[in-house]
């Protein structure tokens, strides 16, 4: 990506991030390199830019949040997708997290269920360079028309397994979800390993948004 809002000085406090990152146990080096390349201070609102490059969650509008680059690169690392393979992103927010599965050279299809998050992501990628299928609607749903996908990510918190999710994964495809009530959720990655079985596993605790049901104007 090249953009004349990314400075030196800007790339610079990237390395130092992404070097972070790799200490706190992120050891997958495609997703090392998009963290180092995705400027994520324009994906937040110009009065937190000098909070870009600190690893924390921050306000986007709309009463949602980008992730925290740690979650971001965590979650990228779990889902074991390759390049050209295709993803399912729940939750477009700030566009951030589907820039960098991108940069990983995935397929994204993103969906969001707030109206204005959708259209400020849908422009805001492609000035950038960044091209992901941009969708308006329930996450819970997925999108059954285009799938079966190599990986599915929700960033957001999810009471329940989405079951709509479980059937739009391929066989040896891997949901990366945050489970559980509002307070704190496990990240869970459930693999489909035949047509009728799945098998899951987690990986600590995370604190998401909550991921809701149906669509916002
Ligand atoms: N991936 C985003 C994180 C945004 S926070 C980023 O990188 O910035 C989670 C997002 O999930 C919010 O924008 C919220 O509106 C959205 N969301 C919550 N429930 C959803 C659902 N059922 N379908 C689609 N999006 C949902």
């Amino acid at each position: 990506m090249i953009d004349s809002r990314d400075t030196l000085r800007h790339q610079g406090l990237r390395k130092r991030l992404t070097e972070g990152i790799r200490i706190k146990g992120i050891r997958n080096q495609q997703v090392l390199d998009a963290i180092a390349k995705v400027p994520r201070h324009l994906f937040m609102d110009s009065s937190f830019i000098q909070f870009a490059y600190k690893d924390q969650a921050f306000p986007i509008g709309s009463g949602q949040t980008i992730s925290q680059p740690f979650t971001v690169a965590f979650q990228s690392q779990l889902l074991q997708v390759q390049p050209n393979e295709k993803v399912l992103e729940v939750g477009t927010g700030s566009g951030y997290q589907a820039a960098v599965l991108l940069e990983m050279g995935i397929k994204v299809f993103t969906i969001e269920r707030q109206r204005e998050l959708y259209l400020k992501a849908q422009q805001l990628l492609p000035e950038m360079g960044y091209f992901p299928k941009f969708f308006y609607g329930d996450g819970y749903k997925g999108l059954p028309t285009y799938g079966p996908f190599d990986g599915i990510i929700v960033t957001a918190g999810a009471p329940i397994i989405p079951q709509d999710l479980l059937s739009q994964l391929r066989v040896g495809g891997r949901l990366v979800i945050p489970l559980g009530p509002t307070e704190k959720q496990i990240m869970t990655v459930i693999t489909r390993v035949d047509e009728e079985n799945y098998k899951k596993e987690t990986h600590g605790t995370f604190v998401f948004v909550p991921m809701l049901k149906g669509t916002e104007k």
